[in-house]
Order: C-alpha cells, then sequence, then structure tokens
C-alpha cells in the first residue's frame, strides 16, 4: 500500500501481522492476539485490517459490558444492604424514579457521583441516618 497515514499525512505506513494489543477499560484490561494492519512510522498510529479491526472493538465492548454488569451487581448489592428499596434509593440520589431498575439492569449507568455516594454507605452504613 501506498497511501498516507490519515492522522499525521506521512507516507510510511508499514505492514504489521499477528501483534498482541491491550485494550483497557476502566481498570479493566484484556489482549486481543494475532491482529493485523498498518503502523505509520511517523506518528505510531495503527489502523487494523477489517478483521482485526472487528475483533479489537469486539474485546473493547465486552469489556464494557462486563464493567457494567460488575457495577450493577455491586449497586444491588450496597442498596440491599442498605435496606433501601430501588424507589428509596432514588429519591436519595435524585434520579427518575425508575433509576435504580435501570441501574441494576445495567440499561443506564448512574453519574459518579452517585457510584461515589453509594460507596461512602457500603463502607459507612451509619451515615446513612443523617441522608434520609
Ligand atoms: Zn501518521
Amino acid at each position: 500500500m501506498s497511501d498516507n497515514c490519515a492522522t499525521c499525512g506521512e507516507f510510511n505506513l508499514e505492514r504489521f501481522e499477528g501483534e498482541t494489543f491491550t485494550v483497557q477499560y476502566s481498570g479493566a484490561e484484556t489482549t486481543v492476539a494475532g491482529l493485523s494492519g498498518r503502523r505509520c512510522g511517523g506518528c505510531d498510529e495503527v489502523f487494523f485490517d477489517d478483521e482485526s479491526a472487528r475483533r479489537y472493538a469486539a474485546a473493547g465492548d465486552d469489556l464494557i459490558l462486563n464493567e457494567r454488569m460488575r457495577q450493577s451487581r455491586n449497586i444491588r448489592r450496597i442498596r440491599r444492604k442498605l435496606g433501601l428499596t430501588q424507589a428509596a434509593a432514588a429519591r436519595l440520589t435524585g434520579g427518575g424514579h425508575n433509576a435504580f431498575s435501570r441501574y441494576e439492569r445495567g440499561e443506564a449507568t448512574p453519574l459518579p457521583a452517585v457510584v461515589n455516594l453509594l460507596h461512602l454507605l457500603d463502607r459507612h452504613p451509619e451515615l446513612l441516618k443523617d441522608l434520609v
């Protein structure tokens, strides 16, 4: 291939085959082996072949899904530990009346402030009485 880098415009794309890349998301990571494509000698940008791009993106999607499921389970665990209904937890954190139902099914991602409050209450459940 003699075309130029879409990122920096240099003309020195070099072919690579069978490389392993690491995908990271929110502290979790996974590796994808056997990827091929071209790498720019000017800016180091990587342009995967179609199949490699699909596999790399799928690994990232899996990480996001796993993280969302992990967070959903954790939110349900903390809410139950505090003895709150989903509606009461939503009143406490300012979400809509069905916010926790959606968080716990992984259909919505809570704001960091909600997650942080739940983590604090997980460690210090006695503070709940100061909030409600
Ligand atoms: Zn480049």
